[in-house]
């Protein structure tokens, strides 16, 4: 019998390899349901092809209505709970993932989540959900599928400490006056990873890392103190995990997402994947590390410093961050004003319990607002 998958997200670039590493894999999964934002065209050709039971488009306009595809942002809850899904595959980009998440861990659903900024904005709320409703969630991202591959089978008392890799992003080598003035083009100019635009310009800022660290310790329940992260330009060796003897582990590969999503779907089990490349470490050459450069990512330590606060901080720190990356992926601002703007919205915020869902939603629409004004003013 196989496994019911839902893609949220499908048309995106993590969606897109969620539905090839499932053509590789067709006698263990089916898709039953498939939704976008707006992206109508290639929604309707991955529903033809795919044939799910169900299919839904949050902004699908007039032409869809009645076209066999569901519209409206309910989709998305939907498309999670569908009866038929075992394993939801989040990966829209951004807060909006947020209800969906909540639903399919309500129902007691794994969901194998891409969507980082669902836990960052409300870490608490969600893994208290899925205690509750039965739901498991699973890490799409690749350090966290690391770490989650070298700790399966392990007791929680014996990990000590992660150390997260990050690629440093385009930016490394230049000086923080330079970062300052970078053009859209040169911030979407990612050295290893070909990914969306929001997390392409989040790993431009080291914000992408901040979110990981904040990821890592709702995934994994570890004090901040016990999330590292180095800098490590090849994107070969994705985590560190250190258990309480002083051991470390590290899960390497080169870089792509199509195992960390196949491994979110089968784990703790591990399948045959024909279509993986294999590791050479001769092809993977000289692998270096380096601390993380502070001034050249000033964003990183905000939402570090917002992740210690705990709370509503960490919600506001990634609302801040969604509207400035908009304006700067539209134009207009220039790069250094994203950490700038966070900065000027965490300072007036006090942070409370982000213990319910209308706490979230309030905070993160608060956030949302003072990071419009502040960028632009
Ligand atoms: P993309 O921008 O490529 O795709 C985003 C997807 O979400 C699209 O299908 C888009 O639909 C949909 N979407 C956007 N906004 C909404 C909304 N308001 N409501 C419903 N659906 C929406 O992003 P990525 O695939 O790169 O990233 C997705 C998530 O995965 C992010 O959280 C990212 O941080 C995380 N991630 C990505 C990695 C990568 O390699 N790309 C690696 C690790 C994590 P449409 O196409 O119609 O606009
Ligand atoms: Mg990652």
């Amino acid at each position: 019998m196989s496994v019911g998958v839902a893609i949220l997200g499908s048309t995106g670039s993590i969606g897109c390899s969620a539905l090839q590493v499932l053509a590789r894999q067709r006698e263990r999964f089916r898709v039953v349901a498939l939704t976008a934002h707006s992206n109508a065209d290639l929604l309707q050709r991955q529903a033809t092809d795919w044939a799910p039971g169900y299919v839904g488009i949050v902004n699908g306009g007039r032409r869809e209505a009645g076209g066999g595809m569901r519209t409206g942002p309910e989709c998305l809850v939907e498309a999670a709970t569908h009866p038929d899904v075992q394993i939801v595959v989040n990966a829209i980009v951004g807060a909006a993932g947020l209800e969906a998440t909540l639903a399919a861990l309500r129902a007691g659903k794994r969901v194998a989540l891409a969507n980082k900024e669902t836990l960052v904005m409300a870490g608490e709320l969600v893994t208290r959900t899925a205690r509750e409703g039965g739901g498991e969630i699973v890490p799409v991202d690749s350090e966290h599928s690391a770490v989650l591959q070298c700790i399966t089978g392990r007791r929680a008392g014996e990990l000590a400490r992660l150390i997260l890799t990050a690629s440093g992003g385009p930016f490394r080598t230049w000086t923080p006056e330079r970062v300052a003035g970078a053009t859209v083009d040169e911030a979407l100019r990612h050295p290893t990873w070909k990914m969306g635009k929001k997390i392409t310009v989040d790993s431009a800022s080291l914000v992408n890392k901040a979110l990981e660290v904040i990821e890592a310790h709702f995934l994994f329940g570890l004090p901040y103190e016990g999330v590292d992260v180095v800098v490590h330009p090849q994107s070969v060796v994705h985590a560190f995990v250190e258990f309480v003897d002083g051991s470390v582990l590290a899960q390497v590969g080169f870089p792509t997402m199509e195992l960390p999503i196949l491994y979110a779907l089968t784990h703790p089990d591990r399948v045959p994947d024909a279509g993986a490349r294999r590791f050479d470490p001769v092809a993977a050459g000289t692998l270096t590390f380096e601390p993380v450069a502070a001034g050249l990512y000033p964003a990183y330590g905000l939402g570090r410093a917002a992740a210690l606060v705990g709370g509503t901080a960490a919600t506001t720190f990634n609302a801040a961050n969604e509207v400035a990356v908009e304006l700067f992926l539209e134009g207009k601002i220039r790069f250094g004003r994203i950490a700038e703007t966070i900065a000027r919205v965490l300072e007036g915020h006090h942070a409370t319990a982000a213990a319910s869902l209308e706490t979230v939603l309030a905070a993160d629409a608060d956030a949302r607002r003072l990071a419009r004004e502040a960028a632009c003013s």
